[in-house]
């Protein structure tokens, strides 16, 4: 069986894993239907559902091929963990990434992934051209198909094979981490975001405690990486929570020790590492992008909702924001947006706490994460975006044997 990283998603292994650009072209000729997969870190229903799975992990390309005036062309399908290095040996850098690397450029751009930052656009912005397999198994490019549609597109227009991204000479970034009260981060935390290059923040659910990050550009020296105690802090979220099941006082006292032992933490190194860490406890997420104006009285409702009803839940909720750019199905198209992402542990059930949660972001003009877990469809996305239906009809023209669309995907692109 295939399954995404969070083992929500399966699928049964019929996958096809051509090695060269001429087996794809012909695996994709061939195919009566496929999905192709990145590194499998979607949460949503994206690659389940038809004939084939599509894996491109065989197909040999050099990470980076060409480097000129602030673009490089690169392979799509590496790992962002290994585009960053081989971006660095020609000095440059992507300007911004998202909390892992682990996915592939592909992957992450299909979706809209991003990172945090006011002036920081998502990764599918900073795509300037790119070549694909069409349904066919024919070459197409962003010369015929518009860029600002393919740049989040979900692999409904084709393959992408080759992508040229803006890049920007490489740098290193300071990272601070500190503990705060929630009320004072929901009051500063527009302030935070025009002043740092970089602000987030996770807030700690039955603590009224933030942990607030910032990044900033530096020449400062490196200095060593700090130990990686998130997957710790989980941990001890977690014990509290079914500490708290037999005694709440026990608890809050567990909450208490951890927000005590939570120490500031100042690391200086290449961005790419200071930006991205590993995620090794495995959880399930939903991720609404809001208008910046609605994100605080959001939070509180949300926030508010978790600690009366859903006493369970012990993953911090984190908060980013993310610049405007015009793809055409990019959640931040019309203007910066402030992301809000819930998460429940990847064993337990998330059904209770995401339905209590998912109206109050609809409500308030959010938009889903492609590539998280929400339950809109073709009726309430149309609403969300001035193009949507535009891109319908470009997809269905591309592809009108829907080679490309799963079950899933049809309910989402067909009216
Ligand atoms: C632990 C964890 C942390 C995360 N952190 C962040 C974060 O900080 N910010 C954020 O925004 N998101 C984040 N995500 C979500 C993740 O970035 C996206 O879901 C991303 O799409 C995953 O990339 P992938 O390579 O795994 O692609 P997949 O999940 O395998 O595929 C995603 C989509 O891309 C398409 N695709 C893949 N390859 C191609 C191709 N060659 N051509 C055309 N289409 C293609 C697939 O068909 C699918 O529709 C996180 C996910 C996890 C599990």
């Amino acid at each position: 069986m295939w399954s995404n990283w969070a083992g929500n998603e399966t699928s049964p292994l019929q996958a096809a894993r051509p090695a060269t650009l001429a087996e794809l072209q012909q695996t994709v000729a061939r195919a009566r239907s496929l999905r192709v997969v990145g590194a499998g870190h979607s949460f949503a229903p994206l690659i389940a559902g038809n004939d084939q799975i599509l894996d491109l992990t065989a197909m040999d390309a050099p990470a980076v091929s060409c480097v000129q005036a602030g673009t490089a062309w690169v392979n799509p399908n590496a790992l962002l963990a290994a585009l960053s290095p081989a971006l660095a040996t020609h000095d440059v850098a992507f300007r911004n990434l998202g909390d892992i690397n682990a996915q592939t450029l592909s992957g992450a751009i299909s979706t809209a992934t991003h990172g945090t930052g006011q002036s920081l656009p998502c990764l599918s912005a900073e795509l300037t051209a790119a070549r694909l397999i069409g349904p066919a198994g024919q070459v197409l490019t962003t010369d015929d198909i518009p860029l600002d549609m393919v740049q989040v597109s979900l692999g409904l227009l084709g393959i992408l094979t080759e992508a040229q991204i803006n890049v920007v000479p490489h740098y290193n970034l300071r990272r601070r981490v500190r503990l705060s009260a929630l009320s004072d981060t929901l009051d500063s935390m527009h302030e935070k975001w025009a002043d740092a290059r970089n602000f987030e923040f996770f807030f700690i659910p039955f603590t009224g405690k933030t942990v607030e990050i910032t990044h900033e550009m530096t020449t400062a020296k490196e200095t060593k990486a700090p130990r990686d105690l998130d997957m710790v802090a989980v941990k001890v979220l977690k014990l509290a929570r079914n500490a708290g099941r037999a005694s709440p006082g026990l608890r809050r006292f567990l909450l208490n020790l951890l927000t005590l032992a939570q120490s500031d933490e100042d690391f200086v190194g290449e961005s790419w590492r200071v930006l991205c860490s590993d995620r090794r406890v495995r959880f399930k997420e939903m991720e609404y992008h809001l208008p910046p104006e609605a994100a605080q009285e959001v939070l509180k409702q949300i926030i508010d909702r978790l600690q009366k009803d859903h006493a369970d839940i012990y993953f911090p909720i984190e908060v980013r924001q993310t610049a405007g750019d015009d793809a055409c199905l990019s959640p931040f198209s019309g203007g910066a947006r402030v992301s809000v992402a819930i998460h429940t542990d990847a064993s337990e059930d998330h059904q209770a706490f995401f339905n209590a949660i998912e109206p109050i972001f609809i409500e308030a003009g959010g938009r889903p994460h492609w590539g998280k877990m929400h339950s809109l469809t073709f009726r309430e996305l149309s609403a969300l975006y001035p193009g949507f239906e535009r891109f319908c009809a470009l997809r269905q023209d591309i592809d009108p044997k829907g080679k490309f669309l799963s079950p899933a995907l049809a309910r989402m692109f067909r009216p």
